[in-house]
């Protein structure tokens, strides 16, 4: 086993029994400690974050990849750099070790209250691509658009269908999300109008960050891909219904995603999620060698939606779903991804497409959950929902449960905005 993982390991750092970040997870992110202050590259323990910019300024630790404002020189570091690193900041933090512990001047600087900062893009992301890897929300797409006997398309069962989406519009969790402008065309309309989206949805999904690349026109055999893979977080993938639908056909969606696209700030490593890896779905028919992942690479990662309207004092729960419903794995999609020579760079964001589950409380966005607009969610605020009004605001959580303890992602939110009036 590998030693950072495990579940007898404690903190000299108090971790509440419901955390999210207790030692075992070490997840990776970038703050700021106030306005005016420079970022820095930090990991969370407990409540706080434990700053490594500082702790490498100071000789413990050796990596030489966090003098900087992004994770970026860490992800190209590697899996060797990445192993020894997350081994030397368990140490640091556990029981017994005394060398931050006991030294009250460094600790006192080094470890800073999670409500005290502000979280920024861990990654200057190069290309983000969206996967579809999800088979319940690829039927129940295909059943609303084509109906149940072709819901899925001929290609989705022997390859993970994806696009690429926009990096320049990737945000950190608790950035709002001004509702977008652009072309729709209703059925029976005689033309395309253009205004507001009235379609505005989430998509529950996950996405990874790639480490180590290829060279243009070489690939990745699906054996070594987990060396490429850093690690991942949680990702709303906001979408225009109405713009998508007529935009669409033939090249995939465009306006209708690239206007914003959310993630969760802190990064679980790989390494953290290896206790957590479960079979994934039965593939049949078998897919080609190329695709066949050696090990089990389902992640057991249960995930929440929950939605607060502008009249609502708390949020409500819209959707309980798990990760390990993924029928394409990040193997899968990494491989598939470079497989025909398309170079990979560290600090890429592969997302999976909205994960849904085989019950209808499971679904991944609302087009499904509100299954096209047929079957309103009940709000407690007396309110209903088809798709996102202004001022709803949004949180996705997710986390990995241990044998007493919780390997969590945190939670990625983001609130409505009106649209723009001077468009
Ligand atoms: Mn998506």
């Amino acid at each position: 086993m590998n030693p950072t993982t495990d579940p007898a390991l404690r903190s000299w750092v108090a971790v509440p029994a419901d955390s999210h970040f207790p030692i075992q997870n070490l997840p990776y992110g970038v703050f700021r400690r106030s306005a005016g202050s420079p970022p820095a590259i930090g990991v969370a323990i407990g409540k706080q974050v434990l700053d490594l910019t500082l702790l490498e300024q100071r000789g413990l630790l050796e990596s030489r990849c966090f003098a900087t404002s992004t994770l970026n020189r860490f992800l190209a570091a590697g899996p060797a750099v990445w192993s020894e690193t997350r081994a030397r900041i368990s140490r640091l933090l556990q029981t017994h070790e005394p060398t931050l512990r006991d030294d009250d001047g460094l600790r006192q600087q080094a470890l800073v209250p999670q409500s005290e900062v502000q979280m920024l893009l861990p990654v200057e992301i190069g290309d983000y691509t969206d996967f579809y890897s999800s088979r319940q929300h690829a039927t129940n797409v295909g059943i609303m658009l084509r109906g149940p006997d072709n819901a899925l398309m001929p290609n989705w069962l022997h390859l993970p269908v994806a696009y690429h989406g926009r990096a320049s519009s990737v945000v950190v969790s608790g950035t709002d999300v001004r509702r977008p402008c652009g072309q729709t065309k209703a059925d029976d309309a005689p033309a395309p109008m253009f205004g507001p989206s009235r379609s505005l949805d989430f998509e529950l999904e996950m996405g990874f960050f790639t480490g180590p690349g290829n060279r243009l026109g070489e690939s990745i055999p699906i054996a070594s891909a987990p060396q490429h893979i850093f690690g991942m977080v949680l990702v709303n993938d906001w979408s225009a219904r109405d713009l998508q639908k007529w935009e669409y056909q033939p090249l995939g969606p465009f306006l209708a995603k690239n206007f914003t696209t959310s993630i969760s700030p802190w990064i679980v490593p790989l390494e953290a999620l290896e206790p957590f890896r479960c079979p994934g779905p039965v593939q049949e028919p078998a897919p080609l060698p190329y695709l066949r992942s050696p090990g089990d690479w389902g992640l057991d990662i249960q995930l929440e939606v929950w939605l607060q309207s502008a009249k609502m004092d708390q949020p409500q729960r819209l959707c309980l779903s798990n990760a390990k419903h993924l029928y394409w794995n990040i193997c899968q999609q990494l491989a598939h991804h470079a497989v025909n020579g398309c170079n990979l760079r560290p600090g890429d964001l592969l997302a999976s497409g909205t994960i849904s589950g085989p019950t209808p409380d499971s679904f991944g966005s609302l087009l499904e959950l509100a299954w096209k607009g047929t079957k309103p969610i009940a709000l407690s605020s007396g309110e209903t929902r088809v798709f996102l009004q202004d001022g709803d605001r949004l949180t996705m959580t997710g986390w990995c449960q241990g044998q007493g303890y919780r390997v969590g992602f945190g939670e990625v939110a983001g609130t409505v905005l009106p649209a723009r009036k001077d468009v």
